[in-house]
């Protein structure tokens, strides 16, 4: 016993100080990355904690560790992709009944999900159905009629930001049998960690705010009972879709700064919130932080903050997204988010391009509909940046002509 007292400390210190000071070989304050692909037995039918990196490295480790803290888990694994989580989970859902699994999913998540999960379902690998998942009494119904194995939520949704009310729909699964997943992606643990309110599993795209610099491909699985980890740590092995150590590494880096990073991009998010409701040429605005929005008081009561993603519409259709897009310049016309960079996309062709037309209608993804992942740059850069372009890409004289990028020239 060393007689050091554990002291309790927050997510922002357990984030910051994941794994540092832990090398008792070097005294290395920041832990070295372990890229070997395998580790040497101690004598013949004694392996060391690690034999092969695919089903456990030590840095990878590190990783899910920190991750599980903040969600509250008992453990996780650390996937090769967001995607790749997604398939975990969905492999470790008990079966209770012989056949398919069944899974109910929401309407309006992440296109790259509605592909595999409409694939697998024409396949007859899993039976199938779509929910407004924001309204919650027809998620309710749809639970105790369809009887998921899985129920699937991801709130706020992508692209249109609607907030699933997570304990209704927990209390009506469990009530059911069903497993609850939900995609936390767009909030991250600092402002949303859906185990503390009864879910069984919580998947991210480590790619977005978890990492947070736009160079790492990555996922995790975290999950609320030890058997539950047993299994996707077994699947996520079997299937191979492991996390590589030095993306593990760089993604625990990216985790340090993580509630310092949201908390610019939510300061951000509210500024841009407020300029864009001063425009007639905004029709919609879907930010779950503005007392409008139909999740706001759910949010309120589930989330720690809203967030730096905010969906909009704008007037002239697809012609003037065409012009707001090149017009901008602290914006990147690119997919994914959470990174410390800003972003635009126009969801009906980028990110939710696999969806097919009726089921982007069915989720009221129109051609109009603009999604911006707001970064961490200087907050009233931003707003001058997007209230210029709207202004320009809305007038009625203004045509569609690629305007010289003006050198970008930094204030004293
Ligand atoms: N879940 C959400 C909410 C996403 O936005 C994405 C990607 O954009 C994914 C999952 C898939 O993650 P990845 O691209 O890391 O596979």
């Amino acid at each position: 016993m060393s007689g050091r007292p554990i002291l309790p400390i927050s997510p922002a210190t357990a984030s910051v100080r994941a794994g540092v000071d832990s090398d008792a070989a070097f005294g290395a304050v920041v832990p070295p990355i372990v890229l070997s692909s395998n580790f040497s037995f101690e004598a013949l039918g004694t392996p060391r904690t690690h034999d092969y990196t695919r089903s456990g490295n030590p840095t990878r480790d590190q990783l899910v560790e920190a991750l599980a803290k903040l969600e509250g888990a008992a453990g996780g694994v650390v996937t090769s992709s967001g995607m790749s989580a997604i398939l975990v989970a969905l492999y470790a859902t008990p079966r209770r009944r012989g056949g398919p699994p069944r899974v109910l999913a929401p309407t309006d998540g992440y296109g790259g999900t509605f592909r595999l999960f409409t694939s697998l379902a024409e396949r007859n690998e899993i039976e199938l159905e779509w929910i407004d998942a924001w309204q919650t009494d027809a998620l309710v119904e749809s639970i105790e009629r369809f009887a998921p194995d899985l129920v699937w939520l991801e709130t706020p949704s992508n692209p249109l930001l609607r907030i699933t009310d997570l304990r209704a729909a927990i209390e009506a699964a469990h009530a059911h049998g069903a497993v609850v997943a939900v995609d936390n992606t767009f909030l991250s643990p600092a402002l949303q960690t859906p185990l503390a309110l009864g879910a069984d599993v919580v998947v991210h795209s480590t790619t977005k705010y978890i990492n947070g610099h736009s160079d790492v491909v990555g996922g995790a699985v975290l999950a609320r009972e030890r058997k539950t980890v047993e299994s996707v740590a077994f699947w996520a092995n079997c299937l191979g879709v492991t996390g590589a150590p030095f993306d593990s590494f760089l993604t625990l880096r990216g985790l340090r700064t993580l509630h310092l990073r949201v908390r610019q991009h939510e300061e951000n998010a509210a500024a841009i919130v407020a300029a864009l409701e001063e425009c007639d040429a905004i029709t919609a605005i879907h930010y779950p932080g503005r007392a409008e929005h139909p999740g706001h008081a759910i949010a309120r009561s589930q989330q720690r903050g809203f967030g730096g993603m905010i969906s909009f519409e704008l007037a002239g259709g697809r012609p003037a997204v065409e012009r707001f897009v090149t017009e901008l310049r602290s914006f990147t016309l690119a997919e994914s988010l959470g990174g410390v960079e800003s972003l635009v996309c126009h969801p009906a062709t980028m990110t939710h391009a696999a969806m097919t037309a009726d089921a982007r209608e069915r989720a009221g993804i129109c051609d109009s509909l603009i999604r911006l992942s707001v970064g961490i740059e200087d907050g009233a850069d931003l707003v001058a940046d997007l209230t210029r372009a709207i202004a320009v890409s809305t007038s009625r004289r203004s045509t569609f002509v690629r305007a010289p990028r003006p050198r970008t020239e930094v204030r004293k």
